[in-house]
């Protein structure tokens, strides 16, 4: 299986001779993407822009497109930084030779793809997209199992153990407090500051989204464990109740889920994504239709088993990973453990 990630290189001290290359090869681009006129850009760059974004007039910047047959890495012990990436430009042979500073450590098992230059205010930016061919796990111990929660950002469950883990409880707090400062700087009229928030916001969320990602790979990875997701996708449009648009509006899943699956499948981990549907509303005991009776808490009204919301969700979806791994005939693992009293009580004290 093929993963790709982007490595985001600011262009670092270039000298004066190559910034005005630079400078020239990037606005003549962005002259080409607005009016088609073309005043010197490297031919491979165009032509990689007309394949893949259809050239016709537009009015945004649009970053340059640097093909991978034309760019290079190098290493080198230079003062200024061990970076170099060559990128071609327009009536220079042989391209240019950019310093750069990766905002992490360049892996060079990986495969250089295609490249993108942008420009910030007076900095240049490489975005390189690398590569790798990882192969996955066959034979797994266990399942962890994981359905979004209310509470917190997930619910986890692992079929070797049936403790509940819960994770990400500090987004809520962040929201909270963020929606309690806006609410504060509006009032006041700080809209520069509002703005600025909002990017910190976003930061500290992913922040914790990275934390509970590797948890979880990490978890699956002691355990020998495959691992399962609730998606959100597979809900069907006439299910998509309250707790759907809550669960949207108010976590940013699709992005945990993307970590989940990316780390996972760097440790060779595979990753098994459910229809999420009906798994909140279903007992995980007897498979009645229950209900949550309060925030966070489910009650099935056919056999009386109550539990956190999260954490049955997170056992309907173990639950029905059995079937649906085993149909698949890929994975194998022991079979199904019986939940016992001590942790079905500490199931219910969360
Ligand atoms: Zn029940």
């Amino acid at each position: 299986m093929l993963i790709s990630k982007t490595l985001r290189c600011k262009v670092f001290n270039p000298t004066e001779k190559k910034s005005q290359l630079l400078n020239h090869e990037y606005s003549n681009f962005q002259i080409y993407v607005r009016t088609g006129r073309d005043f010197g850009i490297y031919s491979a760059s165009k032509a990689t822009f007309d394949f893949r974004y259809k050239r016709k007039a537009r009015r945004k910047k649009q970053p340059l497109p640097l093909n991978h047959h034309f760019s290079k890495f190098k290493i080198t012990n230079h003062k200024l930084t061990p970076y170099w990436f060559r990128i071609p430009v327009h009536g220079k042979r042989g391209g240019i030779w950019l310093p750069i500073k990766p905002h992490e450590e360049i892996d060079f098992t990986w495969e250089i793809r295609e490249a993108k230059l942008f420009k910030r205010k007076k900095d240049f930016w490489i975005y390189i997209t690398i590569r790798k061919e990882v192969c996955l796990k066959t034979s797994y111990s266990s399942v962890l199992a994981l359905d979004v929660g209310e509470k917190v950002i997930a619910a986890a469950v692992l079929s070797s153990v049936r403790k509940p883990i819960f994770l990400g409880r500090e987004v809520r707090g962040i929201r909270r407090h963020h929606a309690w400062l806006r609410k504060r700087l509006q009032e006041r009229g700080l809209f520069k500051k509002l703005k600025e928030m909002r990017g910190k916001e976003k930061r500290r969320v992913e922040l914790v989204l990275h934390e509970v990602s590797k948890e979880i790979v990490e978890l699956a990875e002691r355990n020998n464990s495959v691992i399962v997701l609730g998606d959100l996708k597979g809900i069907r449009r006439d299910d998509r109740g309250k707790r759907f648009n809550r669960i949207v509006n108010s976590f940013p899943f699709n992005k945990l889920s993307f970590f989940i699956e990316y780390k996972a499948h760097l440790e060779g981990i595979a990753v098994v994504k459910m229809k999420e549907h009906y798994t909140s509303k279903t007992c995980s005991r007897c498979g009645e239709e229950g209900k949550r009776i309060k925030q966070g808490l489910f009650k099935c009204p056919n056999c009386k088993y109550q539990a956190n919301a999260d954490y049955n969700g997170a056992m309907n979806i173990l639950k029905r990973s059995w079937k649906h791994i085993f149909q698949d005939g890929a994975v194998a693992f022991s079979p199904e453990l019986p939940m016992t009293e001590q942790t079905r009580a500490e199931a219910h004290n969360i």
